[in-house]
């Protein structure tokens, strides 16, 4: 794991001296803003100037060290950075300068081991992760691998582009693995930055969405992008609505919650596919052998997405074929931010202007 945030006391080698971001120094503080010093360029380098970066679960749970995986303090999260290419590493020709370009979790791969070459990059061994294992986009520049960042079109707003880079390529990829064909009945758990995205996509895959969710205001947004039915499972068990629909062919996990896992699992007709893709704090969920035998239960999880994914995505959204709700706030809003995301006061995705 290489995590730099250096002092602002030593000169640079880059165009920019230093710049703002927020930082990570202990999984039991908040962020703090600081004036950090951009390291030189490695080989296969670009620097972003940072215009959007949005706010995933993910980065919540890697300020306060929550999964068995940890970052190393001190970092910078944030892994849906979008920006314009300032500076490249002598030789790097994938991507311009002035690109604009979305620096996704996944942020480096080895390139050569199966996983790279049989087009599950996202698998790789060698995988460095942005804002996690290495510094991400919550900064007013950041940088990242040319080979790993991904051009984002002209015509896609970057604020769009910013949740579109986890929020969207993982819910994207999530529909893809749970093999959602027209007419199949896709129930959403969890209508956040990830699942409002998520219906949209099962959506254009051709599936009838089921949103689940604790809130109306979100389910009403479900609604609205698509969802066909809702279950408010503060009021109802979600599995028991959903089999009354006929089962779910597909069940999506996005809420950071196992007893969501439990009811997505509750909620499959026979020969379903549960697809586990949020990450709780709470590792462990207890699910039946018998019935997924018996029933033909498929359980398979889903992790973000590879670059043509993405391009994919990106090309969805700039056809008109999806909405990102965002709400735009400062970067110096982050640790607000992180308490408004915690307690649920989010329609959907934070979006951080640095
Ligand atoms: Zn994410
Ligand atoms: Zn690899």
């Amino acid at each position: 794991m290489s995590t730099t945030v250096t002092p602002t006391d030593k000169a640079s080698k880059s165009a920019v001296s230093t710049y703002r971001a927020a930082v990570v120094r202990d999984f039991n503080a908040p962020l703090a803003i600081e004036q950090v010093q951009p390291p030189a360029l490695e080989p296969g380098q670009l620097r972003v100037k940072v215009e959007a970066s949005g706010l995933c679960h993910t980065d919540i749970h890697a300020a306060h060290g929550d999964w068995p995986v940890k970052p190393s303090p001190p970092f910078i999260p944030g892994h849906e950075g979008v920006g314009t290419v300032t500076e490249l590493a002598p030789g790097v020709s994938d991507v311009a300068i002035g690109d604009r370009v979305a620096m996704p979790w996944l942020g480096y791969a080895c390139g050569t081991c199966d996983y790279c070459v049989s087009g599950w990059e996202t698998l790789c061994l060698q995988q460095k992760n942005m804002g996690y294992s290495i510094n991400g986009g919550f900064g007013e520049y950041a940088t990242a691998y040319a080979r790993y960042v991904v051009k984002v079109p002209s015509g896609v707003d970057p604020i769009d582009a910013a949740p579109l880079t986890c929020a969207g390529v993982t819910t994207y990829k999530a529909v893809k693995v749970a093999g959602t064909r027209s007419s199949d009945l896709v129930a959403v758990f969890g209508v956040g930055g990830l699942g409002h995205l998520a219906i949209q996509y099962a959506t254009i895959a051709g599936g009838r969405v089921v949103a689940v969710d604790l809130i109306d205001e979100k389910l009403k947004l479900a609604h609205e992008l698509g969802a066909e039915f809702t279950v408010n499972a503060s009021r109802e068990d979600p599995a028991e609505a959903i089999q009354k629909l006929g089962g779910a062919d597909q069940a999506i996990a996005l809420a950071v919650s196992p007893r969501a896992f439990e009811q997505a699992y509750g909620s499959l007709r026979r020969g379903g596919t549960l697809v586990f893709v949020a990450l709780p704090a709470d590792n462990n969920v207890t699910l039946p052998i018998f019935e997924t035998v018996l029933n033909g239960i498929t359980v398979v999880g889903s992790i973000v997405g590879t670059r043509t994914d993405l391009r994919e995505v990106f090309e969805l959204h700039a056809a008109g074929k999806t909405s990102v709700i965002r709400e735009v706030r400062s970067l110096d809003q982050i640790n607000e931010s992180i308490a408004d995301v915690e307690a649920g006061r989010v329609a959907a995705r934070i979006v951080f202007r640095p």
